[in-house]
C-alpha cells in the first residue's frame, strides 16, 4: 500500500514504475492510499497540486490490467486534509483540533456517500476500502457526546456511534456491487461496533510491532475475513528500521498463514519528512518474495534485496548501524522525533531543545560517522539525499548547541557567526527535497519547510544581534529567543505561561 497522502505527488511515469514493482515483486493487488490526495469530482475545492486524478487511475488501470488497484479512502478519522481547509472545516468534530470529521452531521454523511460515489466510478476493484482508524474524538461534540451517553447502561455508546456510521457507509459500497473494507483497530477497542458491520466487510488488522494472535480471532470469531498489514517502518525512522520492518512482516505472514487468513497488505507510510519511496523498492521485492505461498520465512531478505539493488551496505549503516548510536536514533514506535522537531512544527530549535545535550555527545558523534560512512557508501542520488537529511539534523543540533554555550556567554556576535552556518544546511535541503519530488514524486511540502525554517533561523539571529547585548536590560533564555513566540520586553513569558499557550 501507496500513501499518497503524506505530500506525495506522483506523476504517471511514477505510478507505472511503482505499479511495475509490485506487479513484479509478486503482488496481486496495490493499494493507494488516498485521504485528501485522491481528485474527488465531488471535492473540487480539496484538490491540492500534485493530487492523483480519475484519469491517472484510469490510465494505470488500463496499462496494468492484472494489478488490482485498492482505493483507501477515508470517512471519519484521517479527515484532516480535508477539515483544514475553509469549505471542508464544517464537518470537524473539534474545530482546529484532531482528524476526525463528525458522523452526527448530515452533511458529512452526504460528503462520505459522494465520496464512495466518486471512487466506485473510477477504481474497477471488487475492494473498496473506507477507513476508520485513528478515530479518537469519537463522542467529543456535544451532539456525539450525547448520542454516546444515551445508551443503557453497560452498553458501549462510542461502539453504537461508530457502528451506526461505517454500517450503512459499508452496505453502501455493497449496493453498488463492490465489497467493503475497513481498519480493524476502531473495533478492537469498541468490538460492539462489528455487529453493526455487514458479514463481507473485509478487516484490515494493522499490527506493526506484533503479529495477529491477539487481535484477529476478535474478527474472525465474529466471521469476518481477515487480513495481516504489517508496514514498512520509515515513519519511526530517520531512513527505515530494516530489522524491525522484516521482523513485523515475518511474524504476520505466519500468522496470516497460522490462521488461514485472507491475505496481507503490507503497508509503507509517511515518506513526507525526507523520506524516499525509491529506496524503499528493494523492502517491496522483499516483501513480495516472503508472501508468495510456501515461501521460506527465514530473516535476512530484506538485506539480500538491498544488497542485490547495490545499496546493501548503505541500507545496513542507515538502519543497524544508525540504531546502534541509540538516542533518537533507536527503533521506536511513534514518529521519528528527530524529524518532527527539526522540520514538522516550523522552528528547527526545537530539535535543539529536545536533543541538544544527546546529539552534541556521544550519540551525536557517532551517528555524524555512520553518516559520513554511509554518504561515501550511497549509491545514488535518493540515498544521498536521506544521508544528508541525518547528517544535516546532527549538524544543526550541535551548532546551535554551541551558539547557545557563546550567547551565555555574553558573546553574541560570536553565537550569531555559528548559527548562520545553518542556513546553508536548509538550502541544501530544500534542494534535495525538490529533487526527490522530481525523482519519486516526493512531498511538495518538504522544500517550503526547509525554506521555513531558514527563515527562522535569520529571524533569530536578527534578534540576538538586536537583545543579545543586554538590550532589553535582561538577557533572554536561549530557549525563549530561539521560539517564535518570542516578544521583547514579555519577560516573563505570558505566550508560554498562559494555559492557553497552543491555542
Ligand atoms: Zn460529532
Amino acid at each position: 500500500m501507496y500513501d499518497l497522502a503524506r505530500e506525495q505527488c506522483p506523476t504517471m511515469d511514477h505510478l507505472y514504475q511503482i505499479a511495475g514493482l509490485t506487479l513484479d515483486a509478486g503482488f496481486d493487488s496495490l493499494g493507494l492510499y488516498l485521504e485528501h490526495r485522491y481528485a474527488y469530482p465531488s471535492t473540487p475545492w480539496s484538490h491540492g497540486r500534485g493530487i492523483l486524478t480519475p484519469e491517472m487511475v484510469d490510465r494505470l488501470q488500463s496499462e496494468f490490467p492484472s494489478l488490482r488497484i485498492i482505493p483507501f479512502i477515508n470517512l471519519l478519522g484521517h479527515f484532516e486534509g480535508m477539515l483544514y481547509t475553509e469549505p471542508g472545516k464544517k464537518y470537524h468534530e473539534d474545530l482546529f483540533t484532531g482528524m476526525q470529521a463528525c458522523p452526527s452531521k448530515d452533511e458529512f454523511l452526504g460528503l462520505c456517500e459522494r465520496i464512495i460515489d466518486d471512487t466506485v466510478r473510477t477504481f474497477r476493484s471488487d475492494i473498496i476500502h473506507i477507513g476508520g482508524d485513528e478515530t479518537w474524538q469519537l463522542g467529543s461534540c456535544p451532539i456525539c457526546k450525547d448520542k454516546v451517553e444515551s445508551v443503557p447502561e453497560g452498553q458501549d455508546g462510542k461502539a453504537k456511534l461508530y457502528g451506526e456510521h461505517f454500517g450503512p457507509l459499508a452496505e453502501l459500497v455493497q449496493k453498488k456491487g463492490r465489497r467493503p473494507a475497513v481498519w480493524g483497530d476502531m473495533y478492537l477497542q469498541h468490538p460492539d461496533a462489528l455487529n453493526a458491520m455487514p458479514k463481507e466487510t473485509l478487516i484490515f488488522d494493522w499490527q506493526y510491532f506484533n503479529g495477529l494472535k491477539e487481535s484477529a480471532p476478535t474478527f474472525t470469531q465474529a466471521g469476518f475475513d481477515v487480513v495481516g498489514c504489517p508496514a514498512i517502518q520509515t515513519y519511526n525512522a530517520t531512513w527505515m528500521h530494516m530489522e524491525a520492518s522484516e521482523k513485523n512482516v515475518l511474524e504476520v505472514l505466519r500468522d496470516v498463514r497460522d490462521m488461514d487468513l485472507y491475505g496481507v497488505c503490507v503497508t509503507t507510510w509517511e515518506c513526507g519528512l525526507f523520506g524516499s519511496y525509491d529506496t524503499l523498492y528493494p523492502a517491496i521485492e522483499a516483501c513480495g518474495a516472503y508472501s508468495q505461498p510456501n515461501s521460506d520465512l527465514a530473516p535476512g531478505l530484506f538485506q539480500q534485496k538491498y544488497d542485490e539493488a547495490g545499496n546493501g551496505k548503505w541500507a545496513n549503516q542507515m538502519s543497524a548501524a544508525l540504531a546502534e548510536c541509540g538516542g533518537t536514533f533507536k527503533p521506536g514506535r511513534i514518529r521519528s522525533s528527530l524529524k518532527v522537531r527539526l522540520l514538522l512544527n516550523s522552528n528547527p530549535f526545537l530539535a535543539w531543545l529536545h536533543h541538544g545535550e544527546e546529539l552534541a555527545g556521544e550519540v551525536g558523534f557517532d551517528a555524524l560517522a555512520v553518516f559520513e560512512k554511509a554518504m561515501a557508501l550511497g549509491p545514488g542520488d535518493a540515498e544521498k539525499g536521506i544521508t544528508l537529511f541525518g547528517r544535516s539534523a546532527v549538524e544543526f543540533v550541535r551548532i546551535v548547541e554551541e551558539a547557545k554555550i557563546l550567547y551565555a556567554q555574553g558573546r553574541a556576535e560570536a553565537a550569531i557567526t555559528k548559527l548562520a552556518l545553518t542556513r546553508r544546511l536548509f538550502d541544501d535541503l530544500a534542494k534535495v527535497a525538490e529533487r526527490t519530488t522530481a525523482r519519486c514524486g516526493g512531498s511538495l511540502a518538504d522544500a517550503e519547510r526547509c525554506r521555513i525554517a531558514k527563515e527562522h533561523v535569520e529571524r533569530v539571529i536578527q534578534r540576538i544581534r538586536q537583545y543579545g547585548d543586554g538590550s532589553l536590560g535582561y538577557l533572554p533564555a536561549f530557549e525563549v529567543i530561539t521560539h517564535p513566540k518570542f516578544v521583547p520586553h514579555d519577560q516573563a513569558c505570558w505566550w508560554l505561561i498562559n494555559r492557553w499557550a497552543n491555542q
